[in-house]
């Protein structure tokens, strides 16, 4: 059974972390807690600095093992462990709802884009090719011919967030092993346990023993001996943009992908078809309570429209169903803990202080924060410039879809943005002018197929994941010329 390795403890050895092939435990441990019923649900090792320069040493061998292997095997094995994930699914499902607090519903749409990353990477293992060179393209080079192709970078160091712990988790493991590179995984410190389980899958479908060591534990406690480490080539990083900036300058000069948080705008023109907008910005303002690095933050709604819109909105946020995220009817979950509940609190009673209404939600018991919809906040609330990070969504009135873009783009952060209407001309002026990585027509923000590119558009984000873009990202190119003169 997979979960078992982290489910219980054995006396103190609490044995997550994974290094040089083996399952350790460390000297302190955590407990994972299960943010709707405050259960402890599991443990997890807590990694120190020598852990870290342990799995970095084992990571420089797993690295020779893997590239050693061909396209073929790694590809093969990605399509093994996408197998096992899909068949087991509902473990997987029920772990990230009882360490996360994501509804299960949601939990196991997550499980199926993880098989589907996992699948998307072992496609694109046999796909990294590179192509020949027109060397003869000047003089000079007439006798010359050659080409270029991928190589792996070597050690990927791969850091990600609670949010959603498994996809995540695969969106860096599966491009990193499709371009034959190792891995240190450290999972985020809430939900670290399917990280666990994925390890274990992986190795049983055949991943040379050290190409994956996992720290779980404090980023805190030995990040900087992690990502500042000399044999580590590459930070793949997926979490808040404060913990990036201490990254980045930890890890000194080294190839950096940041995918940071985001405070997504939504347009909603005098011609949208309010109905479609309304159900699109509840589900994506809420879903995962909130804690979405693409969910819907701000909605512009053109004046003409702005009532009808608002009543549609605060109808479409009362339907939720909020509660239990074991129960299979439930969408909206806890938040993460009670501490980021309550710090969403207080950042709406600041806008409160400053101005705003609450027209429903606004309350809490515990982790669970009602949906909330919030109008008349001044710009520079926390909750409007700030990512929110939370089921709070505020809602503005414009007049001049200029004007409306303008405020759309004033955060330092983004990812998406999104327009609803029904004028292509509008369309795409907007998508050319709002600062966004992806543009969502009559879409909400949050929408993401796992195969496109995906990443941040500014105030330090770089990179894009997508398995494709990802994989690229993850190999370098080498050129070989032959010289016949
Ligand atoms: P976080 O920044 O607190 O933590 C992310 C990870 O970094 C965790 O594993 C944590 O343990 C680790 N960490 C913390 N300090 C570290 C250090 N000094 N060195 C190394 N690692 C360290 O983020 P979170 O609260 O888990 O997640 C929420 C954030 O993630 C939000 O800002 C959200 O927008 C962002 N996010 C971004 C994307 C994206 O694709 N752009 C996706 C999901 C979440």
């Amino acid at each position: 059974m997979i979960a078992a390795v982290a489910a219980e403890r054995e006396g103190d050895a609490v044995r997550t972390l994974l290094i040089g092939g083996q399952w350790r435990a460390a000297e302190n441990a955590m407990a994972v807690v299960n943010p709707f019923t405050e259960e402890v649900v599991g443990y997890a090792a807590c990694a120190d600095g020598a852990n870290a320069l342990a799995a970095v040493d084992s990571a420089t061998r797993g690295a020779v093992a893997m590239r050693a292997l061909s396209s073929g095997a790694r590809s093969a094995l990605l399509h093994r462990a996408a197998d096992a994930l899909a068949r087991d699914a509902e473990t997987f499902a029920r772990a990230i709802t009882a360490e996360s607090g994501k509804p299960i519903a949601h939990a196991t749409r997550e499980v199926g884009r993880a098989v589907n990353t996992l699948r998307l990477s072992a496609e694109e293992a046999v796909r990294l090719t590179g192509e020949t060179l027109a060397f003869d393209s000047m003089p000079g080079g007439e006798m010359r011919s050659g080409f270029y192709f991928h190589e792996p970078v070597g050690v990927i160091a791969a850091i990600t967030p609670f949010n959603d712990p498994l996809n995540l988790i695969c969106h860096k493991l599966g491009p990193a092993f499709a371009a034959g590179n190792a891995v240190i995984l450290k999972p985020a410190e809430q939900a670290p346990l399917v990280g666990v389980m994925l390890a274990e899958l992986l190795l049983a479908a055949g991943l040379p023993a050290e190409a994956l060591n996992l720290l779980t534990g404090r980023g805190d406690v030995f990040g900087a001996a992690l990502v500042g480490h000399p044999d580590v080539a590459m930070i793949s990083f997926t979490g808040g943009a404060r913990t990036g900036e201490r990254i980045a300058a930890a890890a000194g000069a080294k190839r950096l992908a940041m995918e940071l948080g985001a405070n997504s705008p939504v347009i909603v023109a005098a011609d949208a078809d309010l109905a479609k907008a309304a159900i699109a910005c509840a589900s994506g303002a809420f879903s995962a309570a909130g804690q979405n690095c693409i969910g819907v933050q701000r909605i512009y709604v053109h004046a003409t429209c702005y009532d009808e819109f608002r009543a549609r909105l605060i109808a479409a946020t009362e339907a939720l169903v909020v509660g239990d995220p074991a129960l299979p009817e439930t969408e909206i979950g806890p938040m993460i803990g009670n501490a980021e509940a309550a710090r969403l609190e207080r950042r709406i009673d600041q806008a409160k202080a400053l101005g705003a209404t609450v027209l429903t939600g606004g309350t809490r018991q515990g982790a669970l924060f009602r949906p909330t919809v919030i109008e008349n906040a001044p710009d520079d609330a926390d909750l409007v410039c700030e990512e929110a990070f939370g089921p709070v969504v505020s809602l503005f009135a414009f007049a001049d879809l200029d004007d409306a873009i303008v405020r759309a783009n004033a955060p330092r952060h983004a990812i998406h943005a999104a327009i609803f209407t029904e004028s292509l001309r509008d369309a795409l002026h907007v998508a050319r002018r709002l600062e966004a990585a992806g543009v969502m027509v009559n879409d909400s923000t949050d929408y993401r197929l796992d195969a496109m590119p995906f990443g941040g558009a500014k105030g330090g984000n770089m990179g894009r994941e997508g398995v494709r873009f990802a994989v690229r990202e993850m190999s370098q190119t080498k050129t070989v010329c032959f010289n016949a003169a």
